[in-house]
C-alpha cells in the first residue's frame, strides 16, 4: 500500500505534468472508483470539464487537485491505484477506472486501480484543504507540522508506539513499511507503551521517522509489487534500502541476529530480536 513516500513521488510527478492544465472531459469506467462522490458519475465528470488543474497538494496519503472553481478531486490510491500519464493514442490499461483529458491534446491522466480500494471524489470549496481530510494531522515533511506537539501527543496516548505512527490523527503519511523502518533506527520495538517513552526518545524516533521517509522520497518510494509506480510507470528503489521490513530471517544489519517477523493486526511485523527487545510486560 502506498505510503508517504510513494505518494509524494506520484504527487511531484502530477505537478510537474498536470498542474496549470485545464480539464475537457472527464470518464468513470468503474462506479466504485467514484463511490464516495455520493451524486455520481455524471455528477463528477460535469463539474470538472472546463476547469484548471491549479495545484496537486497532499495531506498523509491522500492527493488532492485544486480547481480554478475553488472546488476539488480529492483522491486516494488504496493499495493499487495509479495516477498514469498517457498519450491518447495508448491503449486503455484493463484496469483504467476514471480518464481525464485536458484541452490541450497532450497527455491524459489515467486512474487505473486494480483492486479498487483507492477512488477520487469532488470536494466542494476544497481548493485550499477539502474538508473531508481535515481531520488527518499533518506529516512529518510538513513545513508546518509541529514536532513539539507530537511528542506530546504520542507520550500523552496510551497505546503501543508502532500504533500511534500509524494514527493518521497524530502523524499522517506512515504505514507498515515505514513504521517497521523507523522503529528499527530508533532500536525500540513496536509494542513498547507511548506513555513510557521519554521526551528525547520521542522526539529521536520522530528524527528517524524523518530521515527514512526522506532517503524513500529521494529514491522514488518502495516497490514490493508491481503495482506502485509513479506517473511515468517507474518503480522506486527504496526496496535496497530497507532494514527491517520484509527481512525475515535475514541478518540485522547492524548486529546480524536474523530478523523476526510477529503478527500485527492482520499483517506483520518487522524487527530486530537483539536491537529492539519486546517491552517487559507492564505491572
Ligand atoms: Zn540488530
Amino acid at each position: 500500500m502506498p505510503e508517504l513516500p510513494e505518494v509524494e513521488t506520484i504527487r511531484t510527478g502530477l505537478v510537474k505534468h498536470v498542474a496549470g492544465r485545464r480539464i475537457s472531459a472527464v470518464e468513470v469506467h468503474h462506479p466504485r472508483s467514484i463511490r464516495r462522490h455520493v451524486p455520481g458519475a455524471a455528477d463528477f465528470a460535469g463539474r470538472l470539464a472546463g476547469r484548471q488543474v491549479i495545484d496537486v497538494c497532499r495531506r498523509g496519503k491522500y492527493l488532492w487537485f485544486p480547481l480554478d472553481s475553488g472546488d476539488a478531486v480529492v483522491g486516494h490510491l488504496g493499495m493499487s491505484g495509479q495516477m498514469l500519464l498517457q498519450p491518447s493514442t495508448a491503449v486503455d490499461e484493463t484496469h483504467l477506472r476514471i480518464r481525464f483529458a485536458f484541452d490541450d491534446g497532450g497527455p491524459e491522466l489515467r486512474f487505473v486501480d486494480q483492486r479498487t480500494f483507492g477512488g477520487l471524489a469532488v470536494s466542494e470549496g476544497g481548493a485550499v484543504l477539502p474538508a473531508e481530510i481535515a481531520h488527518i494531522a499533518r506529516d512529518p515533511i510538513d513545513p508546518e507540522f509541529s514536532d513539539a506537539a507530537f511528542v506530546a501527543g504520542i507520550r500523552r496516548r496510551r497505546t503501543e508506539v508502532k500504533r500511534a505512527l500509524l494514527d493518521q490523527t497524530l502523524i499522517s503519511g506512515i504505514g507498515n513499511i515505514y513504521a517497521d523502518e523507523a522503529l528499527w533506527r530508533a532500536r525500540l520495538h513496536g509494542t513498547r507503551p507511548t506513555d513510557q517513552l521519554t521526551k528525547p526518545a520521542a522526539s529521536r524516533l520522530l528524527g528517524h521517522v524523518r530521515d527514512v521517509l526522506g532517503e524513500a522520497i529521494r529514491d522514488g518510494g518502495t516497490s514490493f509489487d508491481a503495482l506502485y509506480v509513479d506517473v511515468n510507470g517507474q518503480s522506486g528503489y527504496f526496496e535496497r534500502g530497507l532494514n527491517a521490513y520484509g527481512r525475515e530471517g535475514l541478518p540485522c544489519r547492524r548486529c546480524a541476529a536474523p530478523i523476526r517477523r510477529e503478527s500485527f493486526t492482520n499483517r506483520s511485523s518487522f524487527s530486530c530480536p537483539k536491537c529492539q527487545p519486546r517491552p517487559r510486560t507492564r505491572s
